[in-house]
């Protein structure tokens, strides 16, 4: 999952830069609302973080562009302490959660982790398919109870699927939501990763479908 991060503090940009790749997430930074205007219509992403007050434009006037050109990610936004007008204007101009600064890390990952999993249409916090399963909360998958190790970018890559199963991903659309701008990108290693995948979770899990992608679905006896 790919994240757009929009935050002119340069500290708590580098600390949640950090929290959000430890989690498992691609992240693009955005330090004004220009840039942030940017890649919020050039760059598809799963979820937005988006400070208010902004250098260049301000936070609403971002997300009310966005909306306008049709952006449709899960924005969380972060408002000043004691300003619900702000709150107000940002869930007016579209936003979906808030949380108010100072906040814990923690609250921010947890609001995120709900924003996106509502955003793909799931109830529960973890992802089952079949004997497979992904916690976002820890980060990590199984197969029939026993821990799987996955490097970041195929956990990446099945926490993708696993969000959008029994649906045909492109090799294009994983590429856009599994890494960042500044990551030299080559569609061809997302084979190479699903190979490594397979591996890990069973030869047939993931299914190829010739000339359009990838399908995850559960195994044939097992329980969706
Ligand atoms: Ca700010």
């Amino acid at each position: 999952m790919r994240i757009l991060l929009v935050e002119d503090d340069p500290d708590i940009a580098r600390q949640l830069k950090g929290a959000l790749a430890d989690a498992g997430y691609a992240v693009d930074h955005a330090p004004d609302g220009e840039e942030a205007l940017f890649l919020g219509e050039t760059e598809p992403h799963d979820a937005v973080i988006l400070d208010l007050g902004l250098p260049k434009l301000d936070g609403v006037s971002v997300l009310e562009k966005w909306r306008k050109a049709g952006m449709a990610a899960p924005v969380l936004i972060l408002t000043a302490r004691g300003s619900w007008n702000e709150k107000v204007a940002g869930f007016d101009a579209g936003a979906d959660d808030y949380l108010t600064k100072p906040f814990h890390t923690e609250e921010l990952l947890a609001r995120l982790r709900a924003l996106l999993r509502r955003a793909a249409g799931h109830a529960q916090p973890a992802l089952a398919c079949g004997d497979l399963r992904l916690d976002p909360r820890a980060a990590r998958a199984t197969v029939n109870g026993e821990p799987i190790r996955l490097t970041s970018l195929e956990y990446r890559l099945l926490h993708y699927l696993m969000m959008h199963q029994d649906k045909v991903i492109s090799r294009t659309e994983l590429v856009e939501h599994l890494y960042d701008q500044d990551f030299d990108r080559d569609s061809n290693t997302i084979e190479v990763f699903v190979g490594r995948l397979r591996k890990k979770i069973g030869p047939d899990r993931i299914e190829t479908v010739r000339g359009l992608g990838y399908r995850l679905a559960p195994l044939e006896g097992e329980a969706a």
